[in-house]
């Protein structure tokens, strides 16, 4: 089968590979129809993730077709369609019975980090009966893409985390695919004001079409002093970080109203500034999270009922032979104008 195989940091290719087999009688292999790639794929590209290894296939999202299954495997069968969870979970060990699938001592994130991932022709997904989740008949498959990582991790570890109440002002700073993921399922909670920051004014102009009441440009203006001014100088009550950076994690902490939550989305690389000599009378909260998938089934009859419209999310489409061109997009998504692409197998 082809795949793409990273080959250390800024080599990739897209390579003939063995197929996968199965390994465990609890896996299943699953032949890959859709799939797409991470701003967490782009940091691996980096080499900021040192325990992907040379040879690795990435990719930790996507739907298929299941193709094989190992005897203990009781919910999924050959021919079913599937939606692969970027979290990997056993449902056995003292986390994954605490719901903490993120942290499965048998799983994780594991797919395209530390074992073949989804950006390939098949993969094998181990625990098929808790790491997989059954497509309705009738379902949008491009849209149930965004349902892997997206949406779980924008509405686990920034509206969940962040408490979001009705009545609520929401800053988000950083519209990308996860900080509009977290705009829209915020919007679940009827927060009063979502407020969007991002130094690009067309994911500023998409952030206000999905729901967006205000958006700051944060190159042009000074976000601080815009959100104090419409805030009656008290900041926002939950402020969502989803870009990953000491420079936007700092912003946060000058957002977040006392008695606020700071929740904290973005892949942190470098150590930020924590002013506790600010904070530390302002009641706050602060949180940060693996996404566990644990809201997958909520949001994947959110996105079937269409009360929430995942497929706006995805501006590129591209062959999955087409890989290598498809991350050239996807790494210059300011150029590009690119959210999330989703990449098609063609090949049975
Ligand atoms: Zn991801
Ligand atoms: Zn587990």
């Amino acid at each position: 089968m082809k795949a793409l195989v990273f080959h250390g940091p800024n080599k990739k290719s897209w390579e003939e590979k063995p197929k996968p087999v199965l390994q465990q009688a609890t896996d299943a292999i699953v032949r890959i129809t859709k799939t797409t790639i991470c701003g967490t794929d782009l940091h691996i590209m980096k080499g900021d993730v040192p325990e992907v290894t040379d040879g690795r296939i990435l990719g930790h999202e996507g739907v298929g077709i299941v193709e094989e299954t190992g005897v203990a495997v009781l919910n999924f069968k050959k021919g079913d369609p599937v939606l692969i969870s970027c979290i990997t979970s056993c449902g056995k060990c003292e986390y994954c019975k605490r719901g903490m699938y993120s942290h499965c001592e048998n799983g994780g994130w594991i797919l395209g980090h530390l074992i073949d991932g989804t950006q390939a022709e098949y993969v094998r997904i181990p625990f098929a009966d808790t790491s997989l989740y059954h497509i309705p008949e009738g379902s949008d498959e491009e849209a149930l893409v965004m349902l892997s990582d997206i949406l779980p991790t924008g509405f686990e570890c920034g509206v969940l985390n962040g408490k979001i109440k009705p009545g609520d002002t929401v800053a988000i700073v950083g519209a990308g695919p996860i900080g509009l993921a977290a705009l829209i399922t915020a919007q679940f909670y009827t927060p009063a004001e979502i407020i969007m920051i991002d130094p690009d004014e067309n994911r500023l102009a998409v952030a206000k079409k999905m729901g967006a009441g205000l958006t700051i440009n944060n190159r042009s203006e000074d976000a601080v002093a815009r959100v104090m001014e419409i805030t009656f100088k008290r900041g926002a009550d939950v402020v969502i970080e989803a870009v990953g950076i000491p420079a936007t994690f700092e912003l946060c902490e000058y957002l977040v109203a006392p008695g606020g939550t700071i929740a904290n989305i973005g892949v942190h690389g470098k150590s930020v500034e924590l002013h506790l000599e600010t904070l530390w009378a302002r009641n706050i909260s602060m949180t940060t999270r693996l996404v566990d998938t644990v809201t997958t089934p909520m949001l994947l009859k959110m996105v079937q009922s269409k009360k929430v419209n995942a497929k706006q999310l995805i501006t590129h489409h591209f062959q999955l032979s087409d890989i290598i061109k498809a991350y050239d997009t996807f790494g210059n998504a300011a150029r590009e104008k690119a959210l999330k692409v989703v990449l098609t197998n063609q090949a049975s």
